[in-house]
């Protein structure tokens, strides 16, 4: 049996595939747009492992999906930018394809990734925090993915920080996440633009930009997205002083997007947590990290999901 596996990170706006050796190395990839349909998602899936089985033997898939998994990780229960709805999505696939399948969610994968070897390694108690569109949370402990009573756990994303604060598309209002993303990364730099006076660079007229413009202005020195940059990193700060504690890790890995921008915002943000931790001074504190595989994180832990499954199953 090979060693390699193909871990497949699926997002609501592309699919990316990649190739895993036994050191988690990504020895080949490709990426696609995300299909519209439930099948052509899964056309698209089959055509991608036929396409990197072409140059290594495969001995398993792996599937990050951002979406709400069943516990027993057999279906996409749903998924908000996905076409499936209570799709039995792995055995689908291991029918096409002739290959065992493994599917997880996209944070886990990503944790799994950073816990076996990068910014987490070997860690009692890992939290990685993934700033994006949202937040995503995955938890590993004792060197298992902690997943809840009904499989959705950690949900960190839409804690309420701020009561009567800014909608969100949960339903509710003040939820983290629409102050530390990302998106809110967007959001508060045009409110700090306009604030100020000043015209909105042409790339945030359009509302569906992402933080790193403003991370990228503030890089260059811009005194609103600074400012932008500084709100992040504070209620950055408030967050995990909240998931410290409630779960008390070891070690908070900060990934996703905005990760790139973390020297911006991370004395900020560990200067807040720092204030509000219970506890304050009179308690060990949790390391802080910047995730070490970036957005590669995800397809390279489903890789992995991969291969300690075919190592479980013999
Ligand atoms: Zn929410």
């Amino acid at each position: 049996m090979s060693t390699f596996t193909v871990g497949i990170d699926i997002g609501g706006t592309s699919v990316r595939a990649a190739v895993i050796d036994a050191n988690g190395a990504i020895v080949n990839r490709a990426r696609e747009m995300t299909p519209a349909s439930a099948a052509a998602t899964e056309d698209l899936l089959v055509d991608l492992v036929r396409h990197l089985q072409a140059t290594h033997p495969i001995s398993g898939v792996g599937l990050a999906v951002a979406g709400f998994i069943s516990t027993d990780r057999q279906r996409v229960m749903f998924a908000p930018h996905l076409a499936w709805r209570d799709a039995q999505v792995p055995a689908i696939l291991s029918a096409r394809l002739d290959l065992p399948v493994v599917m997880d969610h996209d944070v886990n994968s990503a944790v799994w990734a950073e816990y076996h070897l990068g910014a987490a390694a070997g860690s009692p108690v890992a939290l990685l925090i993934a700033l994006g569109t949202g937040i995503g949370a995955g938890l590993v402990v004792d060197g298992q993915i902690y997943r809840g009573a009904h499989g959705v756990a950690p949900e960190l994303g839409h804690l309420t920080v701020v009561p009567g604060g800014r909608s969100c598309p949960c339903g509710k209002r003040g939820c983290w996440e629409r102050y530390c993303s990302g998106t809110a990364l967007a959001a508060t730099g045009v409110d700090r633009w306009r604030e100020a006076g000043r015209e909105i660079p042409d790339e945030l007229a359009d509302s569906e930009v992402t933080g790193t413009v403003v991370a990228r202005t503030a890089a260059e020195g811009d005194p609103q997205a600074l400012a932008a940059v500084d709100e992040l990193g504070h209620w950055l700060g408030i967050g995990m002083g909240l998931a410290a504690d409630v779960l008390d890790p070891e070690v908070i890995v900060i990934g996703g997007g905005v990760s790139d921008a973390a020297p911006l915002y991370l004395p900020r943000a560990l200067d807040t947590m720092r204030q509000t931790i219970t506890g304050g001074v009179h308690r060990p504190h949790p390391r802080i990290e910047v995730a070490r595989y970036g957005d590669r994180s995800a397809v390279i832990g489903a890789g992995l999901l991969a291969q300690h499954a075919l190592v479980a199953s013999g």
